[in-house]
């Protein structure tokens, strides 16, 4: 871990025995999980082993079957009602999403705004931020991103990397309390997965409340308070990103190391 490493604060996101089917097949067979405030964590395992599935649970991108998922203390999807979960209205929903960033696979910016509107969009229409404001802390996110020099350029015209960078900035300017990275670099060139997994590294030694699904082993090392490895559905080793490095317990995390690494 970082000697730069933010002191850990209170429980972001709480998952309690999360179970998810799809017609017949269980996806999520119980998975808990804690992350503290400016936590990192990184989740590792293999292919169908659920982890997109438990990223997408996590905003109510999927719907759950069993258990709970709280963000910020709240209930996420569901409200309680006579000790019964029950589905929360779109409204309610929507509004919880504005807490957590997500980050998927492919980038998916709007190719006909530039840079700068992909960021400002989401303030100005569903936090009602005024264009200004909006444009001025867009302009300091690409920056900070390393792209204070194409905030009018349009996606067509970006690289990969670029774009993934823009569609960080852009889950920024809503000010979430956790982002979701969902394999952020997979589908992109090798050249650039550098710049993006640099700007994640600098964002989770800023104190940013992260759970990234990756299997960049360099980034949960430099950056990952805790790894977590799934497989089959569960959670079935946890621990400091030297540990899985050094003397995973199980078989299973032994082999799927032996493979990526
Ligand atoms: P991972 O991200 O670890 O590769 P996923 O969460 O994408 O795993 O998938 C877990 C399992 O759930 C896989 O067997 C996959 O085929 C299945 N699955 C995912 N999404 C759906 C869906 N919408 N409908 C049916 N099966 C799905
Ligand atoms: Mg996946």
């Amino acid at each position: 871990m970082s000697a730069a490493a933010p002191v850990l604060g209170d429980v972001i996101m709480q998952a309690t025995d999360v179970e998810k089917r799809f017609g017949r097949l269980q996806v999520l067979k119980g998975v808990s999980l804690d992350v503290r405030q400016k936590e990192t964590v990184c989740i590792i395992g293999p292919s169908g082993s659920g982890k997109t599935t438990f990223i997408r649970c996590i905003n109510h991108l999927e719907k759950i079957d069993g258990g709970r998922i709280e963000v910020n203390g709240h209930l996420i999807g569901y409200r309680e009602r006579n000790g019964k979960l029950v589905e929360d209205t779109e409204r309610s929903i929507a509004r919880q999403r504005t807490q957590i960033g997500m980050v998927f696979q492919r980038f998916n910016l709007f190719p006909h705004m530039t840079a700068l509107q992909n960021v400002t969009e989401a303030p100005i229409r569903v936090l009602g931020v005024n264009k200004k404001q909006a444009a001025e802390e867009a302009e300091l996110l690409l920056t900070r991103v390393g792209l204070g020099d194409k905030c009018g350029t349009y996606p067509g015209k970006l690289s990969g990397g670029q774009q993934q960078r823009v569609a960080i900035a852009r889950a920024l300017a809503m000010k979430p309390a956790l982002m979701l990275f969902d394999e952020p670099t997979s589908a992109l060139d090798p050249e650039v997965i550098g710049e993006v997994l640099a700007v994640m590294e600098e964002l989770a030694h800023e104190g940013m409340t992260m759970i990234v699904v990756t299997h960049e082993m360099g980034f949960a090392r430099e950056a990952a308070d805790r790894v977590v490895m799934m497989d089959d559905g569960q959670i079935i080793e946890v621990g400091p990103p030297q540990h899985f490095f050094e003397a995973p317990e199980h078989n299973r995390t032994k082999q799927f190391l032996s493979k990526i690494l």
